[in-house]
């Protein structure tokens, strides 16, 4: 590849030549459109049927001085429903954020009382109890999300010299998991540091894109083994992999430690946002505590 074409609103296309393309899109309809159109194929896709709808809006809080935390999670039960909030502080301001998610063509309604209806069925009330007399700013906003997909271009046989997709373009997560920028910013590392080893070679571009997607898995592992929660959806058309009723046990007594243990909790959460790997679970101490809590917590 070596050039793109740019069409702007109101004026007419131009050519800009490039040595490097990165497709940077979200969607990769455009590498895609490429890669078919000069012969080179598609690329396997793997997905995760997720269905999740949720709906978001901006609220100022009543002061509250007994409100002790400073983000909110409500996890749902699947075996009851795919309920569940995320609330967070907006940056600079004295509002929140507040989204309720549920799955299977269940979200939450898009007007006030509907919404606070919905929230009060979450499995806590914590989320109810925190906009039950806040005011809400503007409106609330529903957003769906149909599947967790990855695009595997590191299996194609062959790659165009001078294109890279990147971030959403190869991997998207179900949102609920708080994961794709983190995600993106990963990779524009693991870009820059493919480019500093090859940048010695006569023709580094030649290589890049396929080291690059070698050592993608890197990256996209922990987190694509985050999105494999949404197997626990018994109602998704999904196959389950063989491996993933230990992984189920697994969650279900790590979900149980950290609902014990505080520091658990905190280990948890910085692998799933991913500052730290899921290989953290298989230190010695760690792998006994979780061991003997999946011998306790599974029905025999
Ligand atoms: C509702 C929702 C909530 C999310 N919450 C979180 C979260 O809490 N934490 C987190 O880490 N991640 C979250 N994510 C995921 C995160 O937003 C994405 O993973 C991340 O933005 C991906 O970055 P990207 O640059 O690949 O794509 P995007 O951010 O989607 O950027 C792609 C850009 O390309 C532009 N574009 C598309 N086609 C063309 C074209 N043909 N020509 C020119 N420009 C084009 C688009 O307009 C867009 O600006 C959320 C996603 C959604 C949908």
């Amino acid at each position: 590849m070596s050039a793109v074409r740019i069409a702007k609103h109101g004026s007419t296309a131009e050519t800009l030549q490039a040595d490097f393309v990165v497709d940077a899109t979200g969607r990769a309809a455009l590498t895609k459109e490429f890669l078919q159109g000069n012969g080179y194929g598609l690329p396997e896709e793997s997905s995760i049927a997720v269905d999740i709808r949720y709906t978001c809006g901006v609220f100022r809080l009543p002061v509250d001085d007994t409100r002790n935390w400073k983000v909110l999670m409500t996890r749902p039960d699947p075996k009851v429903s795919g309920r569940r909030a995320i609330m967070f502080p907006v940056e600079g301001s004295q509002q929140w954020i507040l989204g309720l998610g549920g799955v299977n063509g269940d979200s939450a309604p898009t007007d006030l009382e509907g919404f606070l209806e919905y929230a009060r069925t979450l499995r806590t009330s914590t989320a109810f109890n925190a906009i039950r007399n806040a005011d809400l700013n503007g409106e609330l906003t529903r957003f769906a999300f149909p599947k967790s997909f990855r695009r595997h271009f590191e299996r194609m046989m062959k790659f165009p010299r001078g294109l890279l997709p990147i971030a959403d373009s190869i991997c998207r997560i179900n949102p609920s998991f708080g994961q794709g920028m983190s995600v993106a910013a990963k990779e524009a590392v693991l870009l820059s540091e493919v480019f500093d080893e090859l940048s010695h070679l006569p023709d580094p571009l030649l290589e890049l894109a396929p080291a690059f997607l070698d050592r993608l898995d890197t990256v996209l592992g922990d987190p694509w083994s985050v999105a494999a929660q949404d197997y626990a959806y018994e109602h998704l058309a999904n196959e389950r992999p063989p491996e993933f009723a230990a992984k189920l046990k697994f969650q279900a007594a790590l979900t149980r430690l950290a609902a014990e243990d505080p520091a658990i909790h905190r280990l948890m959460t910085e692998v799933a946002q991913l500052l730290k790997p899921s290989s953290v679970f298989r230190a010695p101490a760690m792998a006994e505590r979780l061991s003997q809590a999946i011998r306790a917590y599974s029905p025999r």
